[in-house]
């Protein structure tokens, strides 16, 4: 796997280290999470929060950071606000200030990616390109979060060339919320997946999130 992110680093002029894996544990178990950790990964994507938190448990011990990458209904924000490090897929403000007020006092803040929409697809979770600016600035003034960057997970039906046009896209607007939030920490765009990670590298991702290329086919659903 870094094979492959190292080789598409180099291909667009890029430094392995300023690309960040996340593996997509989601359908498989603490054991091999475990395993991973071992072999020196050590953050983990999670999409549904019953199954990420059982998990939790088993490897408490461990020094993993834990990231939801799912969508995240309004009722269940308390437990990513107490057990995760980072949130990929904040869609709006509400969810935002709940995520704030229950953040636990003591802890580092929780880091948000808002999750973009770049396809317009009417089934997708995430925020329209034109209401970006808007949202980051007010996350940017809430207390107990970190506003890092951006998510997409672009329409998989594209063609290539449409691939990398909602990359580009993504790239344009990661780069005009640097610009205008010079005094947030914005260095997160995550994007690409096991299937288009070297043209997401291409296109400026600093996070990849890999799932299928790392623990093999997800067993049953997910
Ligand atoms: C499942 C999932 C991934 C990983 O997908 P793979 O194709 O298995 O690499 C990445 N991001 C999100 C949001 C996911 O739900």
């Amino acid at each position: 796997m870094r094979g492959r992110i190292q080789q598409a680093a180099r291909q667009s002029g890029r430094h392995e280290k300023d690309i960040r894996l996340l593996a997509v544990s989601k359908g498989h178990g603490a054991d091999e999470i475990k395993e991973a950790w071992t072999a020196g990964l050590g953050d983990f994507g999670e999409n549904y929060l019953q199954e990420a938190q059982s998990k939790q448990q088993q490897l408490a011990t461990l020094p993993l950071a834990w990231h939801f990458i799912g969508p995240l209904q309004s009722n269940k924000s308390a437990a990513v606000a107490e057990h995760f490090d980072w949130l990929h897929s904040l869609d709006r403000l509400k969810l935002a200030e709940r995520l704030a007020r229950q953040r636990p006092v003591g802890r580092p803040p929780l880091n948000i990616c808002i999750q973009v929409n770049i396809d317009g697809e009417a089934s997708k979770a995430g925020v329209e390109p034109g209401a970006v600016m808007d949202l980051a600035r007010r996350v940017a003034g809430l207390p107990g979060l970190a506003l890092r960057g951006l998510m997409a997970i672009p329409d998989p039906k594209q063609s290539r060339d449409q691939l990398e046009c909602s990359f580009k896209a993504m790239q344009a607007l990661y780069r005009q919320l640097q610009l205008e939030m010079p005094d947030q920490q914005i260095d997160t765009l995550s994007m690409g997946m096991s299937a288009d990670l070297e043209l997401a590298i291409a296109c400026g991702s600093t996070l990849v999130r890999i799932g299928t290329d790392l623990f093999g086919p997800r067993p049953g659903k997910a």
